[in-house]
């Protein structure tokens, strides 16, 4: 760890690169906390130029911590739509709610208000507290955690509780506390932008000479690489009507409606959020569509229905691979199912759905007549 005489050079070499070259982004323009939550939240897992359109249509619609605490989950899901991970969403809003109750829509200041908030972990609490109040805590994620790794040559499993704490208390050393807010940020985007996970620049970087795993020459092997968690491989078969008028049916997310627990395997996979008909299949995936539709008391006035197989759809999410068999059911009127919805199936977004639910729906669209029919 880098110690007494060295900090100071180490602190200022990093900061005056952040003030140079730091990217110009919409929630570096404020230090509202709530636009600072916000961006935070939804730049867990993932990547800045998809977060950029979802923060500033989510802040037009909702430019307060009122306007979000008052809205419908509903309504703040479809604005969360494509975004993935959402239960992020849900935490936000509840976090907007007990923030209005208890803190009169005021965001808190205090280290343990913030904690108590759902959603805001160790990470989020220390980047909004040091980035929007300056109060000084150091931020540790997975890429502050890489930088420091290399710095220090931290071998091992980084996620291990030892390692982390480890880490933390580095991070909590190594922070400027005259500015907190600016240095969290720095750290964040040195290992965002140059000490990348698999090609660091090392000839750009501003602190390389107080960097151990450059001096070593093993600084691309930091971290060391964690188990792979086995992949689970999951097939499914969905059931997409469409009439005549190009609308389909969804269903809402299981807490809406009062489900089997068979049913709710699927929705949990789409993120229990609206979804077509779908049902885990092995073997015949029509005949298992079929009883499923069966089990929802689907009411149909169209005779026989055809299943008309579109293209599998591949979905990755964590260690799962999903693979989804479409079926596009053409009628003259969609049947009844209790709790769906009739929404147009290119453009099932007006209700909040998933990217693998979207993945479907394209696949069902361009589901061709000379496909097979069933
Ligand atoms: S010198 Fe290289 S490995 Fe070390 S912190 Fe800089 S970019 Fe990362």
């Amino acid at each position: 760890m880098l110690k007494g005489q060295e900090l100071t050079p180490f602190r200022k070499q990093l900061l005056a690169w952040f003030r140079q070259f730091q990217r110009d982004l919409p929630w570096r323009r404020t230090r509202d906390p709530y636009r600072v939550w916000l961006s935070e939240i939804m730049l867990q897992q993932t990547r800045v130029a998809v977060v950029i359109p979802y923060y500033e249509r989510f802040l037009e619609r909702f430019p307060t911590v009122h306007a979000l605490a008052a809205a419908s989950e509903k309504e703040v899901l479809r604005l969360w739509s494509g975004l993935g991970y959402y239960s992020r969403a849900r935490y936000l809003q509840k976090a907007a709610q007990q923030i209005v109750a208890q803190h009169g829509g005021e965001f808190p200041s205090r280290l343990e208000d913030v904690r108590a908030l759902p959603g805001i972990g160790a990470y989020t609490a220390a980047a909004i507290l040091s980035i929007a109040f300056e109060e000084k805590h150091a931020v540790l994620d997975g890429n502050v955690a890489r930088v420091l790794a290399r710095l220090g040559t931290t071998r091992g499993d980084l996620r291990s509780s030892g390692r982390w704490q480890e880490l933390q208390e580095c991070a909590d050393a190594y922070l400027d506390t005259k500015s907190p807010g600016e240095w969290n940020q720095a750290m964040m985007e040195l290992g965002a932008t140059v000490c990348t996970p698999k090609s660091p620049q090392c000839l750009l970087c501003p602190v390389a000479q107080f960097c151990e795993g450059r001096k070593l020459g093993i600084a691309e092997l930091l971290p060391e690489k964690r188990k792979k968690r086995a992949t689970v491989e999951i097939h499914l078969a969905a059931a997409v009507f469409a009439d005549e008028d190009g609308r389909t049916l969804l269903l809402p997310p299981p807490e809406e409606r009062n489900t089997e627990p068979l049913v709710d395997y699927v929705p949990t996979l789409a993120s229990n959020l609206w979804h077509f008909p779908t049902i885990p299949v092995a073997g015949d995936a029509v005949a298992k569509l079929r009883t499923h539709l069966r089990r929802l008391q689907v009411q149909n006035q169209n005779g026989n229905l055809n299943f008309i197989a579109a293209d599998k759809v591949r979905h990755t999410v964590t260690h799962r691979a999903i693979t989804v068999e479409p079926f596009r059911i053409s009628v003259k009127k969609l049947p009844r199912i209790k709790g769906a919805e009739r929404v147009p199936l290119s453009e099932i977004t007006v209700l909040p759905v998933s990217n693998l639910t979207r993945k479907v729906a394209r696949a069902a669209l361009s589901a061709s007549s000379s496909a097979k029919n069933r």
